[in-house]
């Protein structure tokens, strides 16, 4: 066994960031958050240092690394800010889900475009009536002559509404056989005449903010159906993979800035003639969280590993995911405890780390369906 980063792993690391300390400087996270503001500077040096590329074989373009390189990347910008990697990490697993399932014309197309960023790409699943119970979705997409014609209405699309954004969609094109075998995936532009977007007021993650979506007969030519027709189930499942190992990587990365930030102040902090962090009670919820961290850390390096390795990595992932959201989301939590009044006020970070971490337990698959996918690979039943 062998717990060490390689060099080269350590030296993507540093160099995400030193970028990150010199382009999201706190004012700048700020700035995002406050005005509801799309990362396009950090998006502009994550295509210039071909982070973007990293992902992928150099056949197309890319720079031939692996899954560890993409959870290494995700956990350095979530220890930035969520919105960070969540401006990373949609467009490359939507990417990577292309270069996995889509046709030859298809990648040679798109990826260059996504590596350079000419286009950047977003996921749209959940629809009002059909969320945790995805295969309930109503939204259609028919044949006609050379074109596909979508209708319906999707909701909570993050990032939806970047500039040159390209949407996954999933939708039903098959009405009369199980969802299984009736959903099918399509690469919508969001200019699209008949796409109409809504950003919606969330708490926390307001950067890239999360869309309602209207698709009233939109027409996208035949090649922007991803590989095979009613298929796109199997390709959500797949690259659902992709997406939980980079937003569980975002949030060991950021639950770790929450430690970072709690400890600091915690050591500044005086009261009754003395460092906070000299209570016991203060410094066993450090002690806590730090533990509860690297737990979060370790269950994600291993679902990684199984994932670089090419094993079957659902259990793992789901646990990694399950446990690393809940753990940010009670170290922001406790952080604001640790930092009294001033945690809960807008001028310090913990409260954006507060309102961030709220959504994880929800995002990508809540906690509960996360359980229900442990305990059916346990030989449960669970309802
Ligand atoms: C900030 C944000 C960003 C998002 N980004 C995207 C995105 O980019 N693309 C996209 O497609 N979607 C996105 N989503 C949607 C997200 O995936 C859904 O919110 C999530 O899957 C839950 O669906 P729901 O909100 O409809 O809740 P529901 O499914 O209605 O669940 C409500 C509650 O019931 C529980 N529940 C439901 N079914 C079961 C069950 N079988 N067993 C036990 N408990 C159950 C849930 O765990 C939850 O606690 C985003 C959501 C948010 C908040």
């Amino acid at each position: 066994m062998d717990f060490d980063f390689t060099e080269e792993q350590n030296m993507l690391r540093d160099s995400v960031r030193k970028m990150l300390d010199r382009i999201a400087t706190p004012e700048y996270i700020k700035d995002t958050d406050v005005n509801a503001r799309y990362p396009y500077e950090v998006y502009d040096a994550f295509i210039e240092m071909g982070l973007i590329s990293m992902a992928f074989p150099e056949e197309y373009g890319g720079l031939g690394g692996d899954v560890m390189d993409f959870a290494i990347i995700s956990e350095e910008l979530g220890r930035k800010s969520y919105d960070m990697l969540g401006a990373y990490a949609t467009s490359v697993f939507n990417g990577l889900n292309l270069l996995h399932n889509g046709s030859e014309a298809q990648k040679r197309y798109f990826l260059p475009k996504l590596m350079s960023g000419e286009i950047r790409m977003s996921i749209s699943m959940t629809e009002p009536d059909a969320g945790s119970d995805a295969g309930a979705m109503r939204a259609t997409a028919r044949r006609e002559g050379n074109e596909w014609v979508i209708n319906g209405q999707k909701v909570f699309a993050t990032a939806a509404g970047a500039k040159n954004n390209i949407i996954s969609v999933y939708v039903k094109t098959d009405l009369n056989v199980h969802y299984k075998d009736g959903i099918s995936l399509f690469l919508v532009d969001n200019t699209l005449p008949g796409v109409n977007l809504r950003k919606l007021d969330t708490l926390g993650r307001r950067s890239l903010g999360t869309y309602e979506i209207f698709f009233d007969n939109v027409r996208v030519p035949a090649d922007r159906l991803v590989g095979e027709p009613n298929r796109g189930w199997h390709y959500m499942l797949a690259g659902l993979q992709l997406e939980r190992l980079a937003t569980t990587a975002g949030y060991s990365g950021a639950a770790q800035n929450v430690v970072d930030q709690a400890v600091a102040y915690a050591s500044e902090r005086k009261q009754f003639g003395k460092p906070i962090g000299n209570f016991q009670s203060i410094a066993h919820m450090l002690a806590d969280m730090q533990t509860e961290v690297e737990a979060s850390r370790l269950l994600l390096w291993h679902a990684a590993w199984q994932l670089a390795k090419g094993k079957d990595a659902l259990k793992a992932l789901s646990m990694a995911k399950l446990f690393g959201s809940e753990t940010y989301a009670k170290a922001a939590n406790t952080g604001m405890q640790i930092m009294g009044g001033y945690g809960y006020i807008m001028e310090f970070d913990m409260q954006r780390h507060y309102r961030d971490a709220r959504s994880t337990t929800i995002t990508a698959g809540t906690s509960q369906m996360q359980r229900n996918i442990i305990a059916k690979l346990m030989g449960l039943n669970p309802k």
